[in-house]
């Protein structure tokens, strides 16, 4: 076994399996975008759940499982299929004998959550039926922790807080179950796991009326900083960062706070947020200014990356059309700070798609064009074999 990151095609959305290569292959799963074609076996669209399903483990029960699941932020390309696929609600609940032509529901053992986060999605916009079953089902979780005051809180009722509310009352007594920006998570459900530690990094707690407006616009997201190892010898084989649809501002902010301490924001493989839209990287609109700029404090964010870091947009195909997101002009922005740029939307190509799976080794992500380059290089090896002895 290895560690993997896996990018499963899920259009201009996220959808991101991280498995480790712990004895129990402890996985982490980040938002979710199941749409109704990719679960109509006669579209085209990759079947994700499928594909999901495929590399989950099942419990003593039978019950596939999540050991984590993290919502970047409630929106509908980032939480889609969540109620029809995840099991909601206390355990005891769980529908063992599922109605014909549905499957079993996955178990999600521990939700990293962020109630600010949720508070700012919820001002902007109007949150979709998933969203709400989330909150929902985080309320209820925060609520278990409270009343048992954290005590004999197993599977399916943990629960991790990414970043302060804004009421400093409301986090009274969860102090055991936050995470605040700049600290560290070092047990995953419950246990201590030496094969990955995270950093958090977004979102920014709540600043003065001006800044907070800016948060909201910009799509504050859950920013975390994953430390994955192949193996122990090499605990830091593979840092992956990934910030949801975080956009300039908040990049921009990131790089004040963190640029005399940079390994905050050091990658070897960076999701490209939202999607590779223009506006991570840019306060000007594309169609709209003669000479749009690059925001240097938000590029200088993205930008440290450490030799040979792959960055990966999961989006659509990425084309020069004025489309946005996914942005060509933010894509060439990325090749400058990597030349290993992949899209979830052109693998294997811009018709059809598979999962975009990346293997932790010692030295660093593998991405999959390399295992089927060296497999068919191997293949032909084997193929000229009889003729080198003939
Ligand atoms: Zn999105």
């Amino acid at each position: 076994m290895s560690a993997k990151i896996t990018f499963l095609p899920v259009g201009n959305g996220d959808m991101t399996l991280i498995t480790l290569n712990d004895s129990n292959e402890t996985n982490i799963l980040i938002d979710v975008n199941i749409r109704s074609a990719a679960d109509d076996p006669d579209d085209d669209t990759c079947d994700a759940a499928a594909e999901l399903r495929k590399r989950l483990k099942t419990d003593d029960k039978g019950r596939p499982y999540v050991n984590v699941f993290v919502l970047s932020h409630p929106d509908k390309d980032h939480c889609t299929g969540l109620k029809k696929h995840f099991h909601l609600g206390k355990l005891d609940d769980y529908v063992s004998e599922p109605p014909e032509g549905e499957d079993l529901k996955i178990v999600i053992r521990e939700i990293w959550s962020s109630p600010m986060v949720f508070r700012r999605a919820s001002k902007n916009h109007t949150l979709t039926d998933d969203a709400k079953a989330f909150n929902t089902e985080a309320k209820r979780r925060v609520n278990l922790y409270k009343a048992n005051s954290g005590v004999n809180i197993t599977d399916g009722d943990r629960i991790l807080l990414i970043g302060e509310d804004e009421d400093p009352e409301k986090m009274k007594g969860l102090e055991g179950i936050l995470k605040k920006q700049g600290e560290t998570i070092n047990w995953i459900n419950g246990s201590y796991n030496s094969f990955a530690w995270m950093r958090v990094l977004g979102p920014f707690p709540k600043g003065d009326e001006e800044q907070e407006k800016s948060l909201i616009k910009n799509h504050s997201s859950v920013i975390i900083q994953y430390h994955i190892a192949s193996d122990l010898t090499h605990p830091e084989a593979c840092i992956f960062l990934t910030g949801g649809d975080a956009e300039v501002a908040i990049w921009k902010k990131l790089w004040e706070k963190y640029k005399d301490n940079t390994d905050y924001l050091k990658y070897d493989l960076l999701q490209a947020p939202h999607h590779c839209s223009w506006h991570v990287l840019s306060f000007d609109s594309q169609s709209q200014c003669d000479d749009p700029k690059v925001d240097a404090d938000a590029k200088s964010a993205l930008s440290q990356a450490n030799y040979g870091a792959y960055i990966v947009s999961s989006s659509k195909a990425i084309k020069d059309d004025g489309s946005d997101p996914p942005s060509y002009a933010a894509k060439q922005e990325y090749l400058t700070i990597s030349k290993n740029f992949k899209c979830t939307g052109e693998y294997p190509n811009e018709t059809s798609h598979e999962p975009l799976e990346f293997l932790v080794a010692a030295d660093g992500p593998q991405p999959p064009s390399k295992k089927k380059a060296s497999a068919s290089v191997a293949a032909i090896a084997m193929a000229r074999e009889p003729l080198s002895h003939g």
